[in-house]
């Protein structure tokens, strides 16, 4: 049996294996149970791919993609490696080669689409053929909570048990609760061994900014980089158009995309983008899953993503081929308020809807971030072992206050008021400053009347930001958006926890406009 790294040079044409690489492919070909996570773009098909070269008899992958299945198969076909597809785009010849390949036990590898499994007789079928292993792509898909779930990828588990051979799992998506929902539905609850590593983008240069006047911010990072191809993306189809006219008025080669435009102007502003050097796309997150231009060297948001995964995608397609690039993400107390109303107003379950704003709570945790953004980010992916220098934190680590007496005092706004009111009347009351509908209300009376004088308005504004982003507090839907206090906020409502501010956010929002009294 020639060793795996024979292999990978001879088959597969590589040099060396990518980071995290040889561990998955040991484990695999020693024919453990393993789930491996790892970034879009790691390389994981090689990761069950060398070891089904290693083992006896054919290792089945069950896939979710037709497209991805048939240009690996192709691949691994060009390799000189037997390999084939059961899928619903087969001719009846692509189908009857397969078969007679494995009749014949020469097949390697053979790629199933999960709907397959359904069929009684696939089952019969994977039990005769001599199956060695069960490698799984894109395992997120059990998941139901996840992005895309796949019902049929939940009768996996129930193969395995039929075929009692080990299994491998390969996926992209970190968070643990769907760690932990792939190891209940294809492991049946049993530990496998885990790897995860990869996510770190080097390269790629991290920063956030509080929004303060954002189009001038996003125009005066794009010309810091003239010349350069870039990408902003933009939370609505609107700010794309006048973004991008923007940055036109100042001279870039630049244009729109969204989900909105033909499809026609779609695919011609992805193939401007990818041919001309130096166009900036202003677009929507409907840009990008077809794009492969590897010298991206910058991506900024004029908006707050929406989950801390969705951040960590759409920064990944800056410097793809390895050379720096620089991202910048902006964000407001307006950013937090949508992204949590979209939570809320969707139709998902509950459960769901949870998950939802605990991805959206890690991302701004990063925004708000104190130490090392590169730390906080790949902590979120499972990564421990972070050295970065590449991100504006370490650049210039930020300046923090004891914030906990202003917070308490914001928390004790909300309180005395019902939970009924939005962060610009609660600041009123904070200011001390009286007008009619604080008369109205009789919130002059109120013991918090008049406390945080010694902050101003635009600092004020920061402090709730923060807030938001630390989860103290929360936009009820319910109640047109009025602040609620969350659990999180008890132990500093209480005095057990003290809570540490960023101050330069604060003096940055001091340019803000201020609310009208
Ligand atoms: P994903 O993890 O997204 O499934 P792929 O398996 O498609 O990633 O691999 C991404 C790219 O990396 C492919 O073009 C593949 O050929 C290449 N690749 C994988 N492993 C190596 C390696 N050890 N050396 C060089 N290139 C590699
Ligand atoms: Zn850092």
């Amino acid at each position: 049996m020639p060793s795996a790294a024979t292999l990978l040079s001879d088959v597969f044409g590589y040099d060396a294996f990518r980071p995290g690489q040889e561990e998955v492919v040991e484990a695999v070909a020693a024919g453990r149970n393993v789930l491996a996570i790892m970034p879009t773009g790691g390389g994981k098909s090689l990761c069950f791919q060398l070891p089904a070269l290693m083992r006896d008899g054919v290792t089945v992958v069950i896939s979710p993609l037709i497209a991805l299945m048939r240009d690996q198969v192709r691949g691994l076909r060009e390799a000189g490696v037997e390999a084939g597809a059961l899928t619903s785009g087969n001719t009846q010849e692509e189908t009857d080669a397969v078969w007679q390949a494995l009749e014949e036990k020469r097949l390697k590898l053979l790629y199933i689409a999960p709907e397959r499994l359904g069929a009684g007789s696939a089952l019969n079928m994977l039990r005769r053929i001599g199956v060695s292993l069960i490698a799984v792509d894109e395992a997120h898909c059990v998941s139901q909570w996840g992005h895309d779930f796949r019902p049929d990828y939940l009768r996996i588990g129930e193969l395995r048990q039929a075929l009692d051979v080990p299994l491998a799992a390969f996926t992209a998506t970190a968070d643990a609760e769907t760690q932990a929902e792939i190891v209940t539905r294809l492991f049946d609850g049993q530990q496998p061994d885990t790897f995860l590593r990869g996510f770190d983008r080097p390269n790629i240069h991290l920063a956030f900014a509080a929004k303060n006047n954002p189009r001038r911010q996003i125009l005066s990072f794009a010309s810091a980089r003239k010349g350069q191809s870039g990408i902003v993306y933009c939370g609505t189809r609107a700010k794309t158009e006048t973004l991008a006219k923007a940055l036109r008025d100042e001279g870039h080669a630049a244009c729109h995309y969204h989900g909105g435009m033909e499809a026609e102007d779609r695919r011609q502003t992805e193939q401007r983008f990818q041919q001309e050097d130096g166009l900036i796309v202003v677009a929507t997150v409907a840009f990008g899953m077809g794009v492969d231009k590897p010298d991206i060297r910058w991506v900024a948001h004029a908006d707050l993503p929406k989950s801390i995964e969705a951040y960590y995608q759409e920064i990944g397609r800056a410097g793809r081929d390895g050379a720096p690039a620089e991202t910048l993400t902006l964000f407001g107390a307006d950013d937090i308020r949508l992204r949590r109303a979209q939570i809320d107003e969707g139709l998902a379950p509950p459960e769901r809807r949870m998950a939802d704003h605990a991805r959206l709570n890690a991302l701004l945790g990063l925004a708000e971030a104190l130490k090392c953004r590169r730390e906080t980010l790949l902590g979120y992916f499972g990564e421990t072992e972070v050295t970065c220098g590449k991100c504006d934190l370490c650049d210039s680590p930020p300046e923090v206050f004891d914030g906990t007496q202003p917070v308490r005092m914001a928390l004790s706004a909300i309180l005395r008021t019902g939970e009924w009111f939005g962060a610009g009347h609660l600041i009123e009351i904070l200011l001390g400053n009286e007008n009619d509908r604080i008369r109205a209300k009789g919130h002059n009376e109120l013991p918090t009347f008049g406390v945080g004088k010694e902050y101003s308005r635009p600092q004020w504004q920061a402090i709730f930001r923060q807030m938001m982003g630390h989860d103290l507090i929360r936009p009820d839907p319910e109640r047109h958006g009025a602040l609620r206090m969350t659990d999180t906020a008890l132990p500093i409502l209480r005095g057990e926890d003290t809570i540490m501010l960023r101050k330069d956010t604060i003096v940055s929002a001091q340019r803000r406009p201020a609310v009208k009294a």
